[in-house]
């Protein structure tokens, strides 16, 4: 494949049904591959062992279905792929961008609480410390050394550029004490060995592009294109919750919704194209562009909705 192939992907926690917000994240990433005669990939974030599921898995699945969004490839589960996060994580130790950290659970809590209150971040003991042979016997968990007053710069394609300084952020657990990789360090090895290009996903993960960024810079990786696109809010610009209606897919299929006119729908959600409305898969192919994803929260509007299915 040229290396100009665009690679997006739906990266879902099976921890609940497919929701209205991930469903369009799913959406907007198809739309963007299929946009650019690129891959539209899935990867079930299942490492939170206890509040991951089988029935979330299918359930998501069967959302995506239904919708009929579906993956060019076999669908990645990233616990499965454990063996090789520690692998990189042996690398970021080896190359120094990685420490082992000895302090017990307690021991950080009371200093993160001391850190606190002179308000300054949070270091480890043994960011500077080498650990003896008897050291590397006890149970440790490994943390990103991240570089010390330097200035992190997101090139957001909605949010445009978000800079953070690294003296605000903290060294991020990449293992914890039972071998087990965190969140941050998953991603951007599964990103990068899918070959994603592109990283479109909830406002709410941009705190973690800038650690995910640092991740990629240590390993020499190149970093994806980013794109954070508002949550979805309310009719009444609130936070979505229960209290304004379905948020389910399924819920949306039981009450006799079309894919189609979903599809239509949630692409409008946060994306615009003119005052065009309805619109084929087609022409929402043709045009669709991280440009047009407004950078304030979409308004779930259940009449807009409700018209829209009518004219399918
Ligand atoms: N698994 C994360 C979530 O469901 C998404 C991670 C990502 O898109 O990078 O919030």
């Amino acid at each position: 494949l040229p290396s100009s192939t665009v690679v997006t992907r739906f990266a879902p926690s099976p921890t609940g049904y497919l929701h209205i917000g991930g469903a369009r994240t799913a959406l907007f990433n198809w739309l963007y591959a299929k946009r650019h005669a690129g891959r539209f990939l899935i990867r079930v974030e299942d490492t939170d062992r206890e509040r991951s599921t089988e029935e979330a898995v299918q359930a998501i699945f069967d959302g995506l279905s239904w919708l009929e969004l579906f993956a060019d490839e076999e669908p990645v589960f990233q616990f499965s792929r454990a063996d090789r996060h520690r692998e990189v994580v042996d690398q970021l130790l080896e190359t120094g961008h990685a420490y082992r950290d000895f302090t017990t659970a307690e021991e950080t809590g009371r200093l993160r609480d001391a850190a606190k209150a002179e308000r300054r971040t949070f270091e480890s003991p043994w960011r500077d410390r080498t650990p003896t042979v008897d050291d590397l016997a006890q149970p440790h968990v490994v943390r990103f050394r991240r570089p010390q007053s330097a200035t992190v710069v997101v090139a957001d394609e909605v949010q445009g550029s978000v800079s953070w300084s690294t003296d605000d952020l903290d060294d991020l657990v990449l293992l914890r004490s039972d071998g087990a990789p965190t969140y941050n360090l998953a991603v951007v090895v599964d990103d990068h060995d899918m070959g994603v290009t592109h990283v479109i996903r909830g406002d709410d993960h941009l705190n973690n592009a800038a650690r995910q960024s640092l991740i990629y810079d240590a390993l020499g990786w190149t970093r994806p294109t980013f794109a954070h696109i508002p949550l979805i809010h309310g009719p009444d610009g609130a936070k979505l919750s229960k209290r304004h209606g379905a948020q389910a897919v399924h819920e949306y299929a039981e009450m006799g919704y079309l894919p189609e006119a979903m599809r239509n729908y949630l692409a409008r959600l946060g994306w615009g194209h003119g005052d065009d409305e309805l619109f084929s898969d087609a022409q929402a192919i043709e045009w669709f562009d991280l440009a047009g994803i407004g950078k304030a929260p979409a308004r779930l509007d259940f009449d807009k909705l409700a018209h829209v299915n009518s004219h399918w």
